[in-house]
């Protein structure tokens, strides 16, 4: 099947289609099309993604504040190369060259047209009127709608269950679903399975163990059966390091990193700060705030993980897109960072455990510039649904430590609308959005009762690192908290 990518869906495809580096590693990047999953099979590279020397330093940087705690990781995906290219890069004065040398070394293409085929490796095909189970090569493929047919009742086949690891061994992080067959022998059951054959029963040495039902697919494990089709004994499934999932396109993740483009953000951009003087906000502690129309984010995929729970990382072919889209873009005085630490040692003074740490350390404090960029981020991003009445996810942030910015911008090509509203009036009261997004903002961070973070305010799901380093109070200088309004839960 093939799969051809547009402008609209390329950010699904990239994190999708995931081929490996090296050759020899089979597993790639999964796909599911209606009741089929499918595997990645080849990408034809579009054209190169041109990338800056800005634009890798912004990457690279990113990539560690989110994978700070994983050095193996950063070395696996070829992190160290980028740090010592954009070393030798300081060296260098000649823009053209510089630009050169980023593409030898950093080469990132566009995708066009990509063909996966049935994930053979990972299931077979049940048809779950009959209840029998079949390799690939006996399904009855029907190429107008892409799917699958029985060959006994021509209904749409399913795809079998996957066996995931359950603890961290030298084990395969995936296996089929025939290979853990109670009574039966391990080796012969893989033999057949590579062999492409059914398992011979081992009751009655004649029939085949290709009948397969789920009792309870809430239950996978303890409600399957594998039955002879000759003597019909049943066989329960089970393994000691593997549990029983349903096979999905989840059971691989690309790990993606992003970086923007400084010089695009202004062109057609709108100054916040001249709207947002106002009792919720305070936008002398800012060099910039501005809503850009005209923000180019690059996504880049630089692996992807194999498995659930227990998963194996592999290393990408390099593929990105470049996304035009809206974005919130706002760069921290020096200042900010004084008066952030002055806030937090205000509303921790009594608080058992974090009195100490915010007395320990000084305003230069990365940790601290990280905390206050990433609660900003993670502040503007809650609120743009509220706002919109678009969903959570349609939304993305980057932090660049360098520059003391938060960028957070619209995931889609040319953007929802979101982030221009708050350049705009509110026609009955005749005031503007944005003091109305911020004056919301400001009521949760003070009103939540948590002691730094929690879903109420600033915490949310899908946040790459995990929801560390975030403090609802980060943002009380940003819009005017009187650290004595504050409410506490404990
Ligand atoms: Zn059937
Ligand atoms: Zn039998
Ligand atoms: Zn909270
Ligand atoms: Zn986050």
């Amino acid at each position: 099947m093939v799969y051809s990518t547009t402008e609209e869906d390329m950010g699904d495809a990239v994190k999708q289609f995931m081929l490996p580096a090296s050759e020899g590693i089979f597993r790639t990047g999964l796909y599911q099309y209606k009741t089929t999953l499918f595997k990645t099979k080849s990408v034809d590279a579009g054209s190169t993604m041109p990338i800056n020397e800005d634009e890798l330093r912004i990457l690279v940087d990113n990539f560690d504040r989110i994978y700070k705690n994983d050095p193996e990781l950063a070395n696996m995906l070829g992190i160290k190369e980028l740090h010592d290219l954009l070393n030798s890069l300081s060296q260098i004065t000649d823009k053209d060259r510089k630009q050169d040398i980023i593409g030898e070394i950093f080469q990132v293409n566009r995708m066009t047209k990509v063909e996966v085929h049935f994930a053979n490796d990972l299931c077979q095909f049940w048809c779950s009127h009959c209840r029998t189970l079949f390799f690939e090569e006996k399904a009855i493929i029907d190429r107008k709608y892409n799917i699958y047919r029985c060959p006994k009742c021509n209904r749409t086949l399913q795809v079998t269950p996957v066996w995931v690891l359950k603890e961290k061994t030298r084990k395969s992080p995936t296996t089929p679903l025939t290979v853990w067959i109670s009574g039966a022998k391990n080796e012969e059951l893989w033999a057949a399975w590579k062999g492409h054959k059914a398992p011979i029963c081992p009751i009655c040495h004649n029939g085949k163990l290709d009948i397969y039902y789920s009792r309870s697919p809430a239950r996978l494990m303890e409600s399957s059966r594998i039955e002879c089709d000759t003597c019909h004994h049943q066989f329960s499934l089970f393994s000691q390091n593997y549990s029983l999932i349903n096979a999905t396109e989840n059971l691989t993740q690309a790990i993606t990193i992003s970086t923007y483009n400084r010089s695009m953000l202004y062109m057609d951009a709108f100054d916040l700060r001249k709207v947002l003087e106002a009792p919720c906000f305070n936008p002398s502690l800012l060099d910039e705030f501005i809503y850009s129309p005209n923000a180019l984010v690059k996504e880049i995929v630089l692996g992807y993980t194999f498995g659930a729970n227990i998963t194996e990382t592999i290393k990408a072919k390099r593929y990105g897109r470049d996304l035009k889209t809206s974005a919130l873009y706002l760069r921290l005085k020096p200042a900010y960072y004084y008066e952030a630490l002055k806030f937090l040692r205000e509303v921790y003074e009594n608080h058992p455990e974090y009195n100490k740490k915010y007395k320990g350390i000084d305003a230069n404090n990365e940790d601290l510039h990280k905390l206050v960029l990433h609660s900003i981020a993670h502040g503007i991003k809650s609120m743009l649904p509220a706002t919109s009445g678009l969903a959570l996810d349609s939304f993305a942030y980057i932090y660049d430590l360098t520059n003391d910015s938060v960028l957070v911008y619209e995931q889609a090509p040319g953007g929802f609308g979101a982030c221009a509203e708050l350049s705009k009036m509110e026609e009955i009261k005749k005031e503007s959005i944005a003091v109305e997004f911020f004056t919301k903002l400001r009521d949760n961070v003070t009103e939540c009762t948590c002691d730094d973070r929690c879903k109420y305010c600033i915490a949310m799901k899908g946040c790459q690192e995990m929801n560390e380093a975030l403090s609802r109070f980060a943002l009380g200088p940003l819009l005017k908290i009187d650290p004595h309004d504050v409410s506490w839960g404990f």
